[in-house]
């Protein structure tokens, strides 16, 4: 017996997509990539291809890089993006503010985060507008860039028709748009749109396309819909430690999402998944859904009798958000059995704390 045959298996868990293992596609395909050598660096046959895949199914020629995670993409992209002294404007609720403790602002030393607001985790317009427009001395550090999360920290989606009022306000203001698409693939998946509409179409500068949370061990692919945008942009990279020598064990595990068509499927099967979780715990009358979920997240509302009770049952999940806020997130490899004990446990933990349950 082995020190691996002794770990036991992690808890039953809808605490993050990044939790899940790798899906049998890209563990697939990094094992052919495993045949044999090749260049390193990147100067395989495999980044060649992956990166082509890319392009095709983003109809443009865009330039593409992989790096380690989603923390290293958004920041390198956005310091590509901006001077020391630019900002950037995002969410307040937006990863890059709230979960990469400062690394955007590291990366691009010292541009700053300008946070704006809106409902359910998306930026409007007008609160761009506002952050624009609020000064234009040069004691302010101005405004460059626009991030968006897509699909959004709160599992919600900007529509096309929200992409485009953001694109006028943007150009109106010269801003550049970044992209943070750790969960990009369930938004095309929950839309029904092409890449292409929902990133370059709508504005979109650079997108930071996330493989991990789909169903990769590691790699996050970078998409300069800008060209010129790309400039050194390896070096930053190299510089920054996010070179990978054997790139291809990044980049041939994205070939086996994007050539199988796994990276939808995955995205839609972790969409469905929170759908029908979403559907029962509708039903449930002490259960607040806390945000429309529209790809592969439920946010709801608990008593704290049955969030411990969740816990003590080693139910893994967040509760960041706000009082009571608890996130349920599905990936590729939840399943609907999984889903049905969890809601039957919260149901068990509701007769426990009230005596009994009420369906609506
Ligand atoms: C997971 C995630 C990332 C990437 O996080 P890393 O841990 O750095 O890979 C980026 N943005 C959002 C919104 C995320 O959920």
């Amino acid at each position: 017996m082995t020190s691996i045959d002794r770990l036991s298996p992690l808890p039953e868990q809808f605490a993050s997509d990044n939790y899940s293992g790798i899906c049998p596609e890209a563990l697939d395909y990094m094992l052919r990539a495993n045949e044999g050598a090749a260049p390193a660096y990147g100067n395989d046959i495999w980044t060649e291809q992956a990166s082509n895949r890319f392009r095709e199914m983003f109809e443009t020629d865009c330039e593409v890089f992989f790096v380690f995670n989603g923390t290293a993409a958004n920041s390198l992209s956005l310091a590509a993006l901006c001077q020391s002294y630019h900002s950037v404007i995002c969410h307040e609720v937006a990863h890059i503010e709230t979960d990469e403790c400062g690394a955007p602002e590291f990366a691009s030393n010292g541009s700053k985060l300008l946070l704006g607001k809106g409902e359910n985790g998306k930026l409007t317009p007008e609160s761009i507008a506002s952050i624009a427009t609020r000064r234009d001395d040069l004691h302010y550090p101005k405004p460059k860039v626009v991030s968006l999360t897509q699909a959004t920290e709160l599992g919600t989606i900007y529509s096309i028709d929200e992409l485009q009022a953001i694109k006028e306000v943007a150009q109106q203001h010269k801003l550049r748009i970044h992209m943070d698409g750790a969960r990009f693939a369930n938004a095309i998946a929950a839309t029904g749109h092409s890449p292409a509409e929902l990133s370059w179409k709508a504005g979109v500068d650079v997108l930071c396309f996330c493989g991990t949370k789909n169903g990769m061990a590691i790699g996050e692919a970078i998409l300069f819909f800008d060209k010129a945008l790309a400039e050194d942009f390896a070096y930053r990279c190299k510089q920054a430690g996010q070179l990978a020598s054997k790139m291809r064990f990044i980049a041939a595990p994205w070939l086996g999402l994007l050539e199988t068509g796994a990276w939808l499927k995955n995205a839609q099967h972790a969409n469905r998944c929170a759908e029908y979780l979403e559907k029962q715990l509708l039903q449930l009358e002490e259960v607040e859904i806390l945000c429309p979920r529209q790809v592969n997240g439920v946010f709801v509302e608990l008593p704290q009798a049955v969030i411990e009770s969740l816990q003590s049952k080693n139910w893994l999940f967040y509760t960041f958000i706000g009082s009571g806020g608890v996130r349920f997130m599905c990936s590729w490899a939840s399943t609907f059995e999984r889903i049905d004990r969890l809601v039957g446990d919260i149901k068990e933990a509701l007769v426990t704390s009230r005596g009994t349950y009420a369906l609506r």
